[in-house]
């Protein structure tokens, strides 16, 4: 009871805060403030008064915290919109750079930067627009003939954009030796030292097969980081994208008792589809948002 206690202490103290802040951002959603004032005055006043807090308005309190947290952070970019949130179909475009072509010299030549951002880039950005829309075509007329060529496509031109959107970001010419705070922590948890990262980081980027990237990925199932090599990105993922409903389609999930009538499965395999934890774990993806392009 006592660690409850504690807890509704923590929350009444961020919900002060938070006020304080909220009343400082510099915003023209005026409406969009007082929403989120009147509920963090709320959280204010629940956490105050109650004196024998429940698990069950701990969870919920633990849910508002976080909306609370996505409104105020609208909030503070709703001026520049740095979130175009939902990107339509076939609309997908080449994000800037965050610095000049030059700016990475002597490390990376403006030459390369140049055509690697304008041509490479924008031929993926190109390429990923015109297999959604194929696709899009094909669902609506019916016609599945051409889809596994599509989806490759989708897979080789998004893996492309979106990993170009992250690599831009990651470099900068005032870029530091070290990371700091939680990532390193967590870097010195999962690899022993930054040392030992780096060069684990460093190796697999120089072993990659032919074509492809190195990665530092987060694990949400492990908790951990991991570094992974990419040959051939197309093969044929959309890195940066979170699964959400998978089909096993491996022989050994249906061939004693389908045989090799996979699509008698795949029908049936519907009947089983637990939508629920789908849409849970959907609930969980789309709090992650990154800058769209
Ligand atoms: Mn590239």
């Amino acid at each position: 009871m006592q660690e409850n206690t504690l807890y509704f202490e923590r929350v009444n103290h961020w919900a002060l805060q938070m006020i304080d802040f909220v009343k400082q951002i510099n915003s023209e959603m005026d409406e969009e403030r007082i929403t989120v004032l009147e509920r963090l005055n709320k959280l204010e006043k629940l956490t105050n008064d109650t004196t024998y807090p429940n698990m069950r308005l701990i969870q919920e309190m633990e849910e508002e915290m976080k909306k609370i947290q996505r409104n105020v952070e609208l909030l503070c970019c709703g001026k520049q919109k740095p979130f175009r949130s939902r990107i339509p179909i076939g609309e997908h475009s080449l994000p800037s750079l965050p610095y000049d072509y030059n700016a990475l010299e002597p490390y990376i030549s403006t030459e390369i930067m140049k055509l690697h951002h304008t041509k490479h880039h924008q031929s993926y950005v190109d390429g990923l627009n015109n297999a959604e829309i194929k696709l899009k075509e094909a669902r609506e007329i019916g016609d599945f003939t051409l889809i596994k060529h599509w989806e490759r496509e989708l897979a080789f031109h998004g893996s492309g954009h979106y990993l170009h959107c992250i690599f831009w970001e990651v470099m900068s010419p005032k870029g530091s030796k070290i990371p700091k705070g939680s990532l390193l922590k967590q870097i010195e948890m999962d690899f022993s030292s930054f040392t030992a990262f780096k060069k684990h980081f460093t190796e697999a980027a120089n072993q990659v097969e032919g074509v492809g990237w190195a990665l530092l990925v987060w694990s949400p199932r492990s908790h951990r980081l991991e570094i992974l090599q990419s040959e051939k990105h197309q093969l044929f993922t959309q890195w940066d994208t979170i699964p959400l409903l998978v089909l096993d389609v491996w022989e050994h999930a249906y061939y004693l008792q389908y045989k090799n009538n996979r699509k008698d499965y795949v029908n049936k395999w519907w009947n089983v589809v637990n939508w629920k934890n789908v849409e849970d774990r959907f609930n969980k993806a789309v709090n992650i948002k990154w800058k769209s392009f």
